[in-house]
């Protein structure tokens, strides 16, 4: 039962004081007009006394501070407060009932019948009130009536009797309403566990026992892996039965003394059984997230599908810990994401770490927003030397240099800047001053065969990236300098984007734009990409050129990787070169193309200038 359960009973109370003190006082006025005032007064005295209590436990009720167990202890003793003043109502039926001569009778017939209405609109939610009360107010009407001993008295029994019937049928129907709209208002619709809201009611209450009792808890927060793939590649009449096995399983797994709700989505949430220590509650959180793992990934038949699916699962330890309920569940999610990051199919339980992690990355995320604006953003140049060690080229490399972060590394801005797709306008900002240094370099007389250029995936498919490139080459690049520019990609498409990425690399290379493939050998896919993308050179990734040395393996890649290029006819470039040795390996193995800080690390548009120009100086 809810807050909206409880709540509705605390209302009645009232009410029902109301409905006793005020016309108790004319049952008092009629007992003194017919001297039985008296038993009048002790009656109302009675009634007085419950009043009081009934007082008491309307000011005791404090839903969102009381726990579950005190909620339960608060609703015993109404139970009794409502058995109480509605039994007093049938021992004034009885005092006055006697009273035939002054006809009193009559005020207690209509009493009894006034009071069995009352309790079946008043009690209606809750049967364990309204059928004992209506029975108790309405049966020693029929015993009264039958008791007159003539035919209208059996009659009057009769009716009495059809009446209480009637009384608790109506109650009945409206008690099935509400249950119904209380169902609905805590349950899920489509898995029929709780829902969120009944869920924060819950953890609410969790969290007070564990203030009062010092104890601890745990969260689950249980998100499958891919599940919107499901849905959007088998529709969602799959994806629903999905669900709702995925919510059996999940079911058969908890006990009483967990709480499981639906979250919304694909993500499931429970609140574990209290426990006296927090090394306890850690390893009962871990051992029970791996039992659900194990039953949520195993296969699924739903016809003509079989299905498998993983989950994540974030563990936030519950205590007494003065933080806001949204907040614990903010925790978990937190944990639950960092599941995700590292692979999926995993358990991560919660630490501060975490927090202090995203509030760096949300500052980073602020600060990242005013970068071009206080012009923090620098470009960097590395070269690209031939076997003969001229420098052919070179790629553009992106810095960040902030008052308070100091110098941010663009492995650590850029992701920030995709996400969040300030990588637009930060992406062609770096786009324009490169292509600039481009052509001034070329006034100057600095003759590169190629110049690189990084662009992420996010940029590459934005609406106007088209038409931002055509405009800034146009501006500022005639058709050979244009056909120098090289775009590194990396291998981070999604095989549905292929096509899109086809027709666009198809459009700018009209424009003469070469492209290439970053970090290769690194993606699971590259063969594929190089068979189906337009692309002009491959990138060996830095980690095989750098241990080259290190074992067979990795010069049997690299050999791999060169041969690759040969047989698709592809430019390729080595970077990371570091060493004479790993140079003598790529010549041996006729790469074309070296890059690493053997040679230079990126540098400024001045020293690379400077550099260029001396590299064919005599020593
Ligand atoms: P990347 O495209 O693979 O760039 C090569 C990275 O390796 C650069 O790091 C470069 O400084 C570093 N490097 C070059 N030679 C050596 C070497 O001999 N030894 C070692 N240890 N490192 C070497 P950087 O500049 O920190 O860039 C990191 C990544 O950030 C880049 O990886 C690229 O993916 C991304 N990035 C950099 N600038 C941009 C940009 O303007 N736009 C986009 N979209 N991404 C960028
Ligand atoms: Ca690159
Ligand atoms: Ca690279």
């Amino acid at each position: 039962m809810n807050n909206k359960f409880y709540s509705f009973l605390h209302q009645q109370i009232l009410l029902m004081l109301g409905l006793s003190l005020l016309p108790g006082l004319g049952y008092i006025f009629l007992g003194w007009l017919h001297n039985v005032i008296m038993p009048a007064l002790v009656w109302y005295g009675l009634v007085i006394i419950a009043s009081i209590w009934g007082y008491h436990l309307h000011k005791a009720f404090l839903y969102d501070s009381m726990t579950r167990n005190e909620l339960q202890q608060w609703y015993k003793k109404l139970k009794w407060f409502f058995y109480a003043i509605f039994s007093l109502w049938t021992v004034i039926f009885l005092l006055y009932s006697g009273e035939t001569v002054s006809k009193l009778h009559y005020i207690a017939i209509f009493t009894q019948l006034g009071a069995s209405v009352v309790a079946s609109t008043l009690l209606y939610s809750d049967k364990k009130l309204y059928i004992p009360i209506i029975i108790i107010l309405m049966l020693p009407l029929t015993v009264y009536f039958a008791g007159i001993q003539d035919w209208y008295g059996y009659v009057l029994s009769l009716f009495a009797y059809i009446f209480m019937g009637v009384l608790i049928h109506a109650a009945n129907s409206s008690n099935k309403l509400l249950l119904k709209t209380y169902y609905q208002a805590t349950h899920d619709q489509l898995t029929g566990l709780y829902n969120r809201n009944h869920f924060i009611d819950e953890l609410n209450k969790m969290i007070n026992v564990l203030k009062s009792t010092d104890h601890y808890s745990y969260l689950l927060l249980i998100d499958l892996d891919h599940f919107k793939t499901i849905n959007d590649s088998l529709g969602h009449d799959v994806g629903d039965s999905l669900l709702i096995e995925v919510s059996e399983r999940i079911k058969q797994q908890v006990s009483e003394q967990h709480t499981l709700a639906r979250l919304g989505g694909d993500e499931f949430i429970i609140i574990g059984p209290e426990f006296n220590h927090i090394k306890d509650c850690q390893k009962a959180a871990y051992d029970f997230s791996e039992q659900l793992l194990k039953k949520i990934k195993a296969s699924y038949i739903i016809p003509p599908h079989h299905l498998y699916i993983s989950a994540s699962i974030g563990i936030n330890l519950l205590s007494n810990k003065d933080i806001k309920i949204s907040n614990f569940v903010k925790e978990a999610d937190i944990a639950m994401y960092e599941a995700k990051a590292s692979g999926r199919d995993g358990i991560i339980l919660f630490n501060d770490e975490f927090s202090k992690q995203i509030e760096k990355h949300l500052e980073v995320e602020r600060l990242l927003h005013f970068a071009l604006e206080n012009d923090e953003i620098e470009l960097k140049f590395q070269p690209q030397q031939d076997q003969s060690k001229a420098i052919i080229g070179c790629e553009v490399l992106a810095r960040w240099n902030n008052k308070q972060l100091g110098s941010v590394s663009p492995a650590d801005f850029i992701p920030i800047a995709e996400h969040t797709g300030i990588i637009i306008e930060l992406g062609l900002y770096i786009l324009e001053e490169s292509i600039k240094t481009l052509n001034e370099w070329e006034k100057k007389g600095i003759a590169l065969k190629q110049f690189s250029i990084n662009i992420s995936m996010r940029q590459i498919f934005h609406h106007s990236f088209i038409n931002d490139v055509t405009t800034l080459c146009k501006k500022h690049l005639n058709q050979s300098l244009c056909s120098k520019i090289i775009f590194e990609l990396t291998e981070t498409i999604v095989a549905e984007d292929i096509e899109k990425l086809i027709i666009i690399m198809n459009k700018l290379k009209q424009l003469g734009i070469k492209f290439s493939m970053d970090d290769f050998g690194t993606g699971y896919s590259s063969l594929s990409y190089i068979t189906q993308l337009p692309i002009d050179e491959l990138k060996i990734d830095r980690s095989f050129v750098s241990n080259l040395n290190a074992n067979e393996q990795n010069k049997a890649m690299v050999t791999s990787i060169l041969n690759l290029a040969k047989t698709f006819k592809l430019n390729i470039v080595a970077e990371g070169v570091e060493t004479s040795e790993q140079i003598e390996f790529l010549a041996k193995n006729k790469c074309d193309i070296l890059q690493g800080y053997y040679f230079s690390k990126p540098i400024s548009s001045n020293d690379f200038e400077t550099l260029y120009f001396n590299q064919n100086l005599p020593f």
